[in-house]
């Protein structure tokens, strides 16, 4: 349910209905909007809380909120929210993007492909520490070590660093060495997790699970919201289906489903999305026409050698040449790719 209060409502009058809220025993989420505030009722409702809510002063109306998630939805926030770190942006017509390796190998590794993806117009470095490998047998990631060469990287080139964390027990010590927590695609059903994350003080960048519905990507986002952490951004990195030309399929018509139902940035993943190098650049420029919030890109020095997912990896000069094309897509739709603004001469 959603206490809208009049668009003159004082504090004080937003204060009593926030209690008044808490006093029928529901939580009480004031968003405060450009036009208006308004105060999301979630969870339990007797059958007189609307009438007993509706009277209050300062009310202008007390509405069902129709979705099933209550927080992420555009209902109770109409306008887009943006997740802002370091110099990264992402929503509310900004495009931020988010590159670097699939895991983190070593200093050197690391360093230059931080360098080069700043310099193609980059403002936050991805790499793995943790990895969630389908076989137990391939490299699990460097782990603590890599959080540091992460945490390196991001003082020399002030890149903010978005890194997964893949247990409840890893929270403190991952929030130590960066800046945004991925959630993965497997555990984007991870309540516990999504839960801990919710609990802590950085943004969190929540991946599709390969078979997860709308719904249930939306309520996932629910959980970290409903602890507290309003700084999610979605994720979609493809799906499962019968196709095999493609390791999954990347639908698009996510970004104006998304757009339309909630306030959270969505960010598209072209490298996971399709699992071929060939077609990552292509999906990018797709993904930033359709809207996207965030693009989160693997680069590689060398991806033939990478320790993982090497055929996905994009070159330097081939992630360059990718986000030229983002940009002059997002200048001819009067967007704005951060990194790299429409109005200003980008020298890569
Ligand atoms: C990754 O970003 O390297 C990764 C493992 O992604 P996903 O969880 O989408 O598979
Ligand atoms: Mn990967």
């Amino acid at each position: 349910m959603i206490v809208v209060m009049e668009t003159n409502a004082t504090q004080e009058q937003i204060d009593h209905m926030a209690e008044r809220v808490r006093n029928l025993g529901l939580k009480a989420n004031v968003i405060v909007g450009t036009q208006r505030t308004v105060i999301a009722a979630i969870g339990e409702k007797r059958e007189d809380t609307k009438e007993s809510l509706a009277s209050g002063p300062g009310v202008a109306d007390v509405v069902p909120i129709m979705a099933p998630y209550k927080m992420a939805s555009r209902e109770v926030r109409p306008e887009p929210s943006q997740v802002t770190v370091r110099d990264f942006r992402a929503g509310n017509g900004v495009c931020g993007v988010i590159a670097g390796p699939c895991s983190v190998e070593s200093e050197e590794q690391l360093l230059s492909t931080a360098r080069a993806v700043k310099a193609a117009g980059a403002t936050a470095l991805r790499g793995g520490a943790f990895k969630p490998r389908t076989s137990p047998y391939s490299f699990q990631g460097m782990k603590e070590e890599g959080l540091k060469l992460l945490a390196a990287a991001r003082e020399e080139t002030g890149l903010a660093v978005v890194t997964e964390i893949m247990s409840t027990d890893d929270v403190d010590l991952v929030a130590q060495y960066t800046d945004v927590l991925q959630i993965g695609a497997r555990n984007m059903q991870n309540y516990r997790l999504l839960e801990a994350v919710g609990n802590v003080d950085r943004p969190v960048l929540l991946k599709r699970g390969a078979s997860a519905t709308m719904d249930e990507f939306l309520l996932a986002a629910e959980y970290i919201l409903n602890e507290g952490n309003e700084n999610v951004m979605l994720c979609e990195r493809g799906i499962r289906t019968f196709e095999q030309h493609t390791r999954f399929t990347l639908p698009l018509a996510t970004l104006p489903y998304l757009h339309r139902r909630t306030h959270l940035p969505v960010v598209i993943d072209p490298s996971h999305g399709t699992g071929h190098t060939y077609m990552v650049p292509d999906m990018a420029v797709a993904a930033v026409a359709a809207g996207a919030d965030g693009l989160i890109v693997e680069v590689h020095p060398d991806p033939e050698n990478a320790m993982s997912d090497g055929y996905q990896s994009l070159e330097f000069g081939q992630f360059e040449a990718m986000m030229k094309k983002c940009r002059a897509v997002a200048d001819a739709l009067e967007r704005n790719i951060d990194g790299c603004p429409a109005s200003e001469t980008c020298t890569s």
